[in-house]
Formats: C-alpha cells, sequence, structure tokens
C-alpha cells in the first residue's frame, strides 16, 4: 500500500519525484509561423501553408499575437519575462515533420523561472517550481491505423504554436501532479490564452517520474509522453512508480527512457531510449532574428491581466469569510466561479451569511445534481438567479432548508423559479403560531404517556415530538418555531 507520499517497498517506503512537461496549444487563429489555420476537427491537409509543408524558399513569420500569450501565460505563472529569447531548430527526421526540424526555444526561452501554489485536500499550500515557458511548433500527425500496407499524413496541427511549461522536479505525489496540472489549466483558461480542452490535444502532460530513498540524490527518472487526462496522470504515475521500485528492489537499474501510457490497461510502456540534447544539434534557426521584446509593451499585459484565481480566491475569503477549501473550490473553473457571482447578484442581502449558504448550496447539491446527471455547469438547468431566488426564499423563512432541497429538485426537473414553484405546490413554510399550536396540542395529547416520561426526565424525547409535528405538518412548520412553542407548552 502506498500514502500520499511514500510508497512502501519491501525494503521501506520510496518517496516519488515528479516532474511535469505540459504542451499547451496557444488559442490562436493562426499558425506560430504561417496564417494557417488552426481550427479543430478540419478534412487532413486542408489548413497547411507552404511553409508549414517546408516548400523550399518558403520563410517563417512570427505571429505576435501567439508571443502576446506567450507573455501573458508567464506572467500568470509569476515567471520573468526574458526581453531576448531565440528560436532554435531542433533537428530530426520524422514523415510528418516536413522541415526536418521543429523550430523551438532552447537556451534562451521566452519565460525564465516562476511559480504556482497548488492547494491540497488537507488544505496544505505548496509552491510548485517552473523552470521555463518555450513556444514551439507543433508536428503534424502520422495515422497508421487506416491502410494495412501505408501510413497516411495530417499536416493540419504543423506549425501550430505550442506553449512548453516545464516544471521542477518538485511534486511529490500523483495528487500533487493533478492539482499542479488543475491549476495550470484554470490559470491558462482564466487568461484565454490556451483552451485547457485535454480531450482534443490543446493539453498535453509529459510526466518525469523517478523514486529515491527520502534523503538521497534523485534517482533516473523515466519520462511518459502525451499522457491528455488528469485521470490517466495519476494511473501513469502509480504504475511507473511500482513498476520502478519492483525493479530496484530487485536490485536492477532504471533505465532513462521515454515511456507510452496505455489507456486501455493503465500502464506504461517502453518508446525509445532516452535521447539527447547533442543528438538534436539544436542550433538559433537562421531565418529568424533573435526576439526582442519592448519592455513598456510587456507592462502593458502585465496591467491588462485579468484577475486570476488565486486572487479571486483571496477576495472570496475576504468578502464573505468563505473557507479555503470552499473557495478553491468556487475559483477552480471559470465557469463556475461566474456562476456564483452572477448568483451573488441575485441575492437580496448578500450577507456573508448568505453568501456561504449560496456557496453550499452550489458546491452540495448544485454539483450533486451535475454529477449525477453527467452535465457541466453551463447546462445547469438551474440558473444563477433561480438558485439566487431559492436562497432568498430561504433566507426570509418562506421554506425551510429541508423543504428548499424538494423546492430545488423541481427546479431542476422544470426550469421553473423557487417563488413559483413554492406557491403553486403550496409549500410555504407555516409561520402562524396558532396552527403551529394546533398540531402540537394534538401530538401532546396522543402521546401523554410519553410527555409524562418527558417530564420526569427524558430529555430525548423532545427530538421525537419535533419530528411528529413536522412530519403531520408535511415537513411546512417553521421549525424554530416549532421548538420554541413545543418548549413553551412541555415546560408551561
Ligand atoms: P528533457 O528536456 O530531456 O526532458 P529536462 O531537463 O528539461 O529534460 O527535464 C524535464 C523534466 O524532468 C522537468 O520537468 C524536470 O523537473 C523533470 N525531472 C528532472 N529530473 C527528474 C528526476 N530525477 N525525477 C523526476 N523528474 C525529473
Ligand atoms: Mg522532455
Amino acid at each position: 500500500m502506498n500514502n500520499q507520499y511514500f510508497y512502501e517497498g519491501t525494503s521501506g517506503p520510496w518517496e516519488l519525484v515528479i516532474g511535469l512537461e505540459v504542451h499547451a496549444q496557444v488559442t490562436s487563429k493562426a499558425k506560430l509561423f504561417s496564417g494557417a489555420s488552426t481550427a479543430f476537427g478540419a478534412e487532413p491537409n486542408t489548413q497547411v501553408a507552404f511553409v508549414d509543408a517546408a516548400m523550399p524558399g518558403m520563410l517563417p513569420v512570427i505571429n505576435g499575437f501567439c508571443v502576446e500569450q506567450a507573455i501573458k501565460t508567464g506572467l500568470g505563472i509569476n515567471a520573468d519575462i526574458n526581453l531576448v529569447s531565440v528560436f532554435d531548430r531542433k533537428n530530426y527526421f520524422y514523415a510528418d515533420l516536413p522541415l526536418g526540424y521543429q523550430i523551438s526555444q532552447f537556451l534562451r526561452p521566452i519565460v525564465g523561472k516562476g511559480h504556482l501554489d497548488i492547494e491540497l485536500e488537507d488544505g496544505t499550500v505548496r509552491r510548485i517550481g517552473i523552470t521555463r515557458l518555450h513556444l514551439e511548433q507543433d508536428a503534424g500527425k502520422s495515422i497508421h491505423d487506416q491502410h494495412p500496407e501505408k501510413s497516411y499524413i495530417d499536416l493540419n496541427r504543423c506549425g501550430v504554436a505550442l506553449m512548453e511549461i516545464v516544471s521542477e522536479p518538485d511534486l511529490r505525489s500523483a495528487e500533487e501532479a493533478s492539482a499542479y496540472v488543475h491549476k495550470l489549466h484554470s490559470i491558462v483558461r482564466c487568461l484565454g490564452t490556451c483552451d485547457g480542452n485535454m480531450d482534443q490535444g490543446s493539453m498535453r502532460v509529459d510526466v518525469n517520474v523517478s523514486v529515491r530513498k527520502a534523503g538521497s540524490p534523485f534517482g533516473t527518472r523515466a519520462e511518459i509522453k502525451n499522457v491528455n487526462s488528469i485521470k490517466f496522470l495519476a494511473q501513469a504515475i502509480h504504475y511507473e512508480a511500482e513498476r520502478q521500485i519492483a525493479i530496484l528492489e530487485e536490485g536492477g537499474e532504471i533505465l532513462q527512457e521515454t515511456r507510452l501510457f496505455d489507456s486501455a490497461r493503465g500502464t506504461t510502456r517502453p518508446m525509445r531510449s532516452k535521447e539527447h540534447a547533442h543528438d538534436y544539434r539544436y542550433f538559433p534557426d537562421p531565418d529568424l532574428p533573435p526576439l526582442v521584446l519592448d519592455p513598456t509593451w510587456v507592462d502593458e499585459i502585465r496591467q491588462t491581466l485579468p484577475e486570476l484565481p488565486d486572487a479571486k480566491k483571496a477576495r472570496l475569503m475576504k468578502d464573505y469569510e468563505l473557507t479555503a477549501y470552499d473557495a478553491s473550490i468556487l475559483v477552480s473553473e471559470m465557469e463556475i466561479v461566474a456562476y456564483f457571482e452572477k448568483a451573488i447578484k441575485s441575492l437580496k442581502s448578500p450577507t456573508s451569511k448568505v453568501v456561504k449558504l449560496l456557496a453550499n448550496w452550489l458546491i452540495g447539491e448544485v454539483f450533486g445534481a451535475l454529477n449525477r446527471e453527467s452535465k457541466t455547469i453551463e447546462a445547469c438547468p438551474v440558473s444563477p438567479s433561480h438558485l439566487a431566488g431559492l436562497i432568498n426564499q430561504i433566507q426570509v423563512g418562506v421554506i425551510s432548508g429541508k423543504i428548499a432541497k424538494e423546492v430545488f429538485i423541481l427546479m431542476w426537473e422544470t426550469g421553473k423559479d423557487a417563488s413559483s414553484l413554492i406557491e403553486e405546490r403550496g409549500l410555504k413554510q407555516v409561520s402562524d403560531d396558532n396552527a403551529i399550536l394546533a398540531v402540537i396540542d394534538k401530538i401532546l395529547a396522543e402521546h401523554h404517556s410519553m410527555v409524562e416520561e418527558y417530564k420526569s426526565g427524558k430529555d430525548k424525547l423532545f427530538g421525537f415530538f419535533v419530528g411528529q409535528v413536522m412530519k403531520t405538518m408535511g415537513g411546512k412548520a417553521n421549525p424554530e418555531l416549532v421548538n420554541k412553542l413545543l418548549k413553551q407548552k412541555l415546560e408551561g
């Protein structure tokens, strides 16, 4: 078994060491060095400029918009922006790479050291170092499964702008690695620099994993390529940790190699032994001068950054006294915060107590219902203003929290708002002393011997009487009032 940080081997605990390289596709309509479209799902080879296909004499021209997105992302991960960076050729042969090299950045990336903070379930916050972010081109796609003897090539992706974001080997568990990818995802989505769509390959993760005995130097790592979901990320890490520990405990050695994750089996298998930088013969691309940024432009971009998830979280905690955990759930996706903030606007009195109630409803009931039906918040049948309407009804005492759950289900099913459903179905809370007293009298008369027992000291029976009154009144009696009146009756 393994706990969060340590894997138990026969020789005792092993520590996991993980570093991630995330490829995030820039949300740009055009490619990094050409005007060809980047739209997803087009017919093969319909979005290929001459330069993407490496036609003789074609020259790359840098796309300023992509540069701006890289700067934004760098600022969003608290990183240094390098005012001078250089594009290099990373040389290798592959049929889906007509140039014979990938234009990337090696020694001088556009973004240097940064960091981001991850929150773990137990409330701890850990700061994870980021080594660099560089811009590079994507390659095309080889298709091997459509013909028994032939491979097909689709160059649509060829030349699409990617940001490669490399972390320090600071992560120590699958949970931390997942939290890191989640955080990065929420930052790029918030900035609008990458759509974060892992299904369509707009965000892919290369996972570097090694194990060591606590306090020892880092062990040799294996790199698992192109993991495309957070679930697979955790599976790949667990599998790899166990594979490496088994080898080491039998006295074997870990090979530094690139491995592939097999999502059907939940395992990894070798792809190629590790290539070295010198194998790629990196050198500055003579077709592209160094990229020199105007510091006033970088400052302008800094000034126009949106409020990032961490700042949003701090604001929600300060303004509404939300817990760190609740606040981080609410800011984890832009659509969720947007829903929450819209709902707040429809609250009659948005005091921190009421906003907290709203947050509890959103995280509890709404997320629960969305999960059950595998819906995203954008497809939520209860609109933000309708949810706020329900909270308003609870807050002014028209319905109890318990009836509210019933109303919520009706709202979900019908799309109607809370007040019309309460009216229609007669769910209004009864706060009329006399109506409640009448029921109390009836209940106490029916349970005469229990009243005697209560009076002789069996305090626990109080809850029974409350329950009976509520049941008789179809759950609609104001619970506070029932408590108060019952006490008066029994003690008077
Ligand atoms: P490469 O470009 O060859 O993949 P890098 O030096 O850029 O190599 O490192 C890639 C990633 O590997 C980084 O995210 C880094 O944090 C991680 N890494 C480096 N050493 C280790 C190690 N011993 N165990 C786990 N991850 C590591
Ligand atoms: Mg790598």
